[in-house]
């Protein structure tokens, strides 16, 4: 039996996990779940998992409603930010599922990795901002941090039993998303609605709009660097619109990897909590008759500035993809409230780059005062495309 706490269990991917530990009781008890402002779904996970402890993180709700359920039920309700730390800590869990948005998933992943605790790690984030202080710091403390993300599963799955150095460079696949084949000119009038409707997976909405700049892949490229100790011309990046390899591993005597599968996040996430097992389930399988074809594409960098701009991020190293992090979640914020344009994520994210100065072996420290004034930047920038 694995004990386990989940940050953002009220997500796409909280939800996901929930399905996945419903297929298999016996194997895992959710001891803590946790939601910014979900309080319905926050209650039912509750009614249904019966957690020991249950987190809510913003603090201007009313908690009335929330405390007298949980009362009933003999949960303790914890309060505010730090309430992650608290319940990414506990002394009785084996692994922390980090399943919340953004910048806001390196400090209570940090303290998990502190208590010693296993990372199935959705938090790409995490990575993006602080992936060498985050995976040196997991060494140290012998912790696993256990890919989520699909195509980071696809890397790790295809690598188990191989040996680093045999790794000549790996491909992340990407569906392309939604605006795949469209130029500039066509992108500068997407409304919010047509950028929520990916083709191929249903996400939170942060992610979903990085898919359809194709920063997502970006996002992913820089994580993959530090999750599997890469350098960043070890790692490619080619469409594959159906989606169905989900990444792949080219070693150096030419041979390559890939890992398939339906796209259904279960499956990877299912797999970070059972590694090195696997379990049955019920999940539909893949039919290769439903996809005579699989294809493949060059992305498009000039008409998505943003993958290209995260590349350079990668490749620059230090702070920058951390100021890459922030002033994107900026400007996809300011996306989604109709504040600014599709094209405006890119150009605001390529303005606070030029920004924010270099620095080269940033510190915790650092990092915090980097995404902070990269926030500032951003929020400035965007505040003159409203202009
Ligand atoms: P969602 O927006 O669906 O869910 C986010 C969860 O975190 C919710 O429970 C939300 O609570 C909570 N939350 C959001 N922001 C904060 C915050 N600042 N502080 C505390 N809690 C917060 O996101 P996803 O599940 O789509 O994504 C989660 C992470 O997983 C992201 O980093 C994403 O990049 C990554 N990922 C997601 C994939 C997917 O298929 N969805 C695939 C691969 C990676 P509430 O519901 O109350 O708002
Ligand atoms: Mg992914």
């Amino acid at each position: 039996m694995k004990n386990i706490a989940i940050l953002g269990s009220t997500g796409s991917i909280g939800q996901q996990t929930l399905q996945v530990v419903r297929q298999h009781p016996d194997k895992f008890k959710v001891i803590a779940i946790s939601a910014r402002q979900n309080i319905d779904l926050l209650i039912s996970q509750a009614r249904e998992f019966k957690p020991k402890y249950v987190a809510v993180t913003d603090d201007s709700l009313d908690f009335y409603r929330l405390k007298t359920e949980l009362d009933a039920l003999d949960i303790e309700l914890l309060t505010g930010f730090d309430s992650l730390n608290v319940i990414a800590s506990l002394p009785e869990i084996d692994m922390v599922v980090t399943a919340i948005v953004g910048f806001s998933g390196l400090l209570p992943t940090i303290s998990a990795i502190l208590a010693g605790k296993n990372i199935a790690l959705a938090n790409k984030e995490t990575l993006v901002v602080a992936g060498e202080l985050v995976m040196k710091l997991a060494a140290e403390r012998n912790v696993k941090i256990l890919p989520v993300d699909s195509e980071h599963s696809a890397i790790f799955q295809s690598i188990v039993g191989e040996k680093h150095q045999f790794i000549e460079k790996i491909y992340l696949t990407a569906s392309g998303g939604p605006f795949r084949g469209m130029k500039t000119h066509q992108l500068s009038s997407i409304t919010k609605e047509q950028a929520l409707n990916h083709p191929n997976w249903k996400m939170g909405n942060k992610i979903t709009i990085d898919s359809a700049t194709l920063m997502n892949k970006g996002l992913e490229a820089i994580e993959a660097r530090w999750l599997f100790d890469l350098h960043p011309e070890q790692i490619d990046i080619v469409i594959h619109p159906q989606s169905i390899i989900h990444s792949l591993v080219q070693f150096i005597d030419g041979s390559i990897k890939a890992q398939m599968g339906l796209p259904d996040m279960r499956l990877p996430i299912q797999y970070a909590l059972t590694y090195p097992q696997r379990l049955e389930n019920d999940f539909p399988r893949f039919d290769f008759l439903k996809y005579p074809q699989l294809t493949f594409e060059q992305p498009d960098l000039e008409t998505f500035k943003a993958l290209k701009l995260a590349l350079q991020a990668l490749k620059q190293g230090g702070n920058m993809p951390c100021v890459l992090n922030a002033a994107n979640e900026v400007a996809v914020h300011a996306f989604l409230s109709n504040q600014i344009g599709f094209l405006d994520i890119a150009d605001i994210v390529e303005q606070t780059l030029n920004s924010v100065e270099f620095v080269s072996y940033p510190s915790l420290d650092d990092y915090i005062e980097c995404d902070r004034l990269a926030r500032q930047f951003a929020e400035e920038y965007v505040k003159q495309v409203k202009r």
